[in-house]
């Protein structure tokens, strides 16, 4: 793919920082030490594999601490550095901050490609680096708690949890260590696919203000709108099955890492999933048309775009070309500051990354808060509730002598379980979240953008934790 041109992925999420720091007329130096990385603890270490002896290095940066834990996703990629664990980890920051997660921000990354290694292979390289990172106190559930990001899941999530267990099997809350394990060892329903559920949700809450989508060039509501969506991996595969399946949108194009493939009316996202399951690339997938140039796919006319993979993928050079008139952000940085300033200059609205793809982080917090409390949300309250609902039904049917109809009935009876609760929750924080942007955009009339009114919202609340508890 073609190299990120112009600013870093550190030095555009600063310079975004900066424009938001100018609206509120920030002191410099507080805003230079909330820019700043709090820490970084860089890791080597030798695993004995089978094949022999391999040395891996890994990284966690934790980039604030107002708030405890620090909170932040482990990736695991061959190109993975020390800045861009820093810039991940800064985002984490704005992200909690905007989606009102009382978390601080951190990242973590291994320089690795998963494609080389075994099963038995990843558990011996994953354990390793989670016991250095727990030695170091770089793990742990009061002040660091690591999730999932490219290249890990629910299967490495157990794995840190298992091997922190076994390192302070005194800690009473040793399974909050880490979020986004299996459900069946503490995780909460709903997490795996949390990041692609948000940005559904922030979709519905942008169709359901007409006057935003007037301002796209827009109209109507989601169904039916044309989607391009580059990735389908853990974000871009969960966002695009819900969108379609659940709103009506219509998948138009699918970027892969070799390819694209589209049709335009519309891809079965289930259909395209299992076919790279299958095969390991989406090229030649029998419900579309197959395209080399993948890089080439962000620039085809469509109503949203949504890039789902990797940083830096529109920058200087494609983003005049880019056609789409909105863009949902479900990838960390994947819009470089000049691109940035490119799109907004021609008005094209961006839902960015620290809000578009805060699902993950918001089901972590609630995963880690059931954790605390060793108990899953609506255990005690769910069959009181049903009683509850069985008593209004047959209330209902005493005073109008008929019987109620079986979906109102069975909605009336329902007992929230879990996932009904992690979706209520969820769908709260986006919503909330974008009516923020929203009125924080309308009540400066400097801000034009999602983006800067978002990073206002955290820079206000960051300089606040500084100033009122004061710098020491
Ligand atoms: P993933 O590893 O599950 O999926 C990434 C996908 O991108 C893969 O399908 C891969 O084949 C594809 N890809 C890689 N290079 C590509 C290219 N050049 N063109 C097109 N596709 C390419 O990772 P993920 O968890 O889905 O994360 C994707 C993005 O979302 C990352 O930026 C990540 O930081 C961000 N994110 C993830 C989470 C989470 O909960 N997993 C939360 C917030 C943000």
């Amino acid at each position: 793919m073609t190299e990120m041109t112009g600013s870093t992925f550190l030095e555009s999420i600063n310079q975004m920082v900066d424009r938001a720091a100018q609206v509120l007329d920030l002191d410099p130096a507080i805003s230079e030490a909330i820019k700043e990385c709090n820490s970084v603890l860089q890791v080597s270490f030798p695993v004995q594999l089978r094949s022999g002896v391999e040395n891996f290095t890994g990284w966690r940066a934790v980039h604030s601490t107002h708030r405890l834990p620090a909170k932040g996703g482990i990736r695991y990629a061959p190109n993975v550095d020390q800045k861009e664990v820093e810039a991940l980890s800064a985002l984490m920051t704005y992200k909690c901050a905007i989606v009102s997660v009382p978390f601080g921000g951190a990242k973590g990354g291994l320089r690795i490609d998963i494609r080389n290694y075994s099963r038995e292979d990843m558990q011996l390289i994953t354990r390793r680096f989670a016991r250095d990172l727990a030695n170091h106190g770089f793990l742990d559930p009061a002040t660091n708690v690591p999730a999932p990001d490219v290249g890990t899941g629910e299967r490495e999530m157990a794995w840190f949890a298992d091997t922190y267990k076994h390192l302070h099997p005194e800690d009473v809350n040793y399974i909050a260590c880490v979020t986004g394990k299996p459900v069946k060892h503490g995780g909460i329903q709903g997490r795996t696919e949390a990041t692609g559920r948000g940005v559904q949700y922030a979709l519905r809450e942008f169709f359901r203000h007409p006057e935003e989508v007037a301002r796209a060039g827009m109209s109507g509501r989601l169904a039916g709108k044309r989607i391009i969506i580059q990735g389908l991996g853990n974000v871009g595969y969960h966002a695009a099955k819900f969108l379609s399946e659940e709103d009506g949108a219509l998948i138009t194009a699918v970027l892969g890492r070799d390819g694209l493939v589209f049709n335009e009316d519309g891809l079965d996202i289930e259909e395209l999933y299992q076919y790279k399951t299958k095969h390991g690339s989406i090229r030649g997938f029998p419900g579309g048309e197959t395209d080399d140039d993948s890089e080439a796919g962000l620039e085809r006319p469509c109503d949203i775009l949504i890039p789902a993979a990797l940083e830096g993928v529109i920058h200087e050079e494609n983003a005049p070309r880019i056609q789409a008139k909105l863009i949902a952000e479900a990838a960390n940085g994947p819009i470089t500051f000049e691109a940035d300033c490119n799109l907004r200059g021609r008005g094209v609205p961006i839902l960015p990354d620290a809000y578009c793809n805060a699902g993950g982080v918001v089901v972590s917090y609630f995963e880690w808060i059931r954790n605390l409390h060793h108990i899953r949300f609506g255990r005690m309250e769910r069959r009181f509730d049903e009683d509850k609902g069985r008593s209004i039904v047959a209330a209902l049917e005493e005073v109008t002598g008929a019987p109620l109809p079986e979906k109102v009935r069975d909605e009336l009876i329902h007992g929230a379980n879990e996932l009904d609760l992690v979706h209520s929750g969820l769908d709260d924080a986006m919503r909330q979240a974008f009516q923020n942007m929203v009125e924080t955009r309308d009540s400066h009339p400097e801000i034009e953008d999602y983006r800067v009114a978002a990073y206002v919202i955290a820079l206000k609340k960051l300089a606040s934790a500084y100033l009122d508890i004061g710098v020491y």
